[in-house]
C-alpha cells in the first residue's frame, strides 16, 4: 500500500456531478471531504496531454493552496472512430453553456462523417490523483468500454451518460441510478463505471475502510 489517505481532504473539482459521485465513493472511508468550490480555490488550467497529467495538475494546485491532501479526477469519453476524441477535451466540447446534448450531437455527426460502421465503440476513462502538501502523489486509472447510442437515452447522471451503453448492459448510464452506474460489488469483484473502477485501484493503494 502507498501512503494512507485519511482525515480532512479537498476534492479538487468544481463539477457538481463529479463532486456528488466522489463523495458517494469516499463514503465508506474515514474521510471528511470539502470541495475546492467550498474553499473558493481557483481552477487551474488543464494543460496536460492525458487524463493522469490533468488530474495531477488539479490535485497539486489544491494541495498547495489548501495545505490539505487533495484528491482530483480527470475524466472523459474517448470515441474509437474519432481517434480518442473528445478525450481530455470532453468538458470543452460542451462549450461555455455546458450543453452536453450539443456535444453528444457533435459526436454523432462527426462519427457519421467518418463512415464508421455500427456499433460505434467508445470508452470512459477516469484518472484519479491524490497529492499531499509535501508533494507525495498517488495516481490510478479506471476505464469502461461500451457502445455509443443515438438518440441519447435517460436523464440520470451527467455529461455524456445518456449516449453510453456499457458492455454487458441494456441501459445507458443515463438510464441507471448512480448505484447501478458505479456497480460497486460487495464481493470485491470489478465495479462498473470508470470512476468506481479507478476508486477500487485507489482503495488498494491508499484507502482504509472505516
Ligand atoms: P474534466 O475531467 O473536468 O475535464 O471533465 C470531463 C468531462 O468528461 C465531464 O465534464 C463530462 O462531460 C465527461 N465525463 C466524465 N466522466 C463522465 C461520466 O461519468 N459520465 C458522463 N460524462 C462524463
Amino acid at each position: 500500500m502507498g501512503r494512507r489517505l485519511s482525515g480532512k481532504i479537498v476534492i479538487a473539482t468544481h463539477n457538481a456531478g463529479k463532486l456528488r459521485e466522489m463523495r458517494e465513493l469516499l463514503a465508506p472511508y474515514r474521510i471528511e471531504a470539502v470541495s475546492a468550490g467550498d474553499l473558493c480555490l481557483a481552477e487551474p488550467e488543464e494543460t496536460g496531454a492525458d487524463f493522469v497529467a490533468n488530474a495531477l495538475i488539479k490535485a497539486r494546485a489544491a494541495a498547495q493552496a489548501s495545505g490539505l491532501p487533495a484528491f482530483a479526477d480527470d475524466s472523459g469519453l474517448c470515441v474509437d472512430a474519432l481517434g480518442g476524441a473528445p478525450g481530455v477535451y470532453s468538458a470543452r466540447w460542451a462549450g461555455d453553456t455546458k450543453d452536453f446534448y450539443a456535444a453528444m450531437d457533435r459526436i454523432r455527426r462527426e462519427v457519421e462523417a467518418t463512415g464508421a460502421s455500427q456499433p460505434w465503440r467508445a470508452h470512459f476513462v477516469s484518472a484519479l490523483a491524490v497529492c499531499w502538501p509535501d508533494g507525495h502523489v498517488e495516481t490510478v486509472e479506471g476505464r469502461v468500454d461500451g457502445d455509443l447510442v443515438f438518440p441519447p437515452r435517460g436523464t440520470a447522471g451527467f455529461g455524456y451518460d445518456p449516449c453510453f451503453l456499457p458492455d454487458g448492459h441494456d441501459r445507458t448510464f443515463g438510464e441507471m441510478t448512480t448505484e447501478e452506474k458505479h456497480g460497486i460489488p460487495v464481493d470485491g469483484s470489478r465495479a462498473l463505471s470508470h470512476r468506481a473502477r479507478a476508486f477500487q485501484e485507489l482503495a488498494k493503494a491508499c484507502l482504509v475502510p472505516d
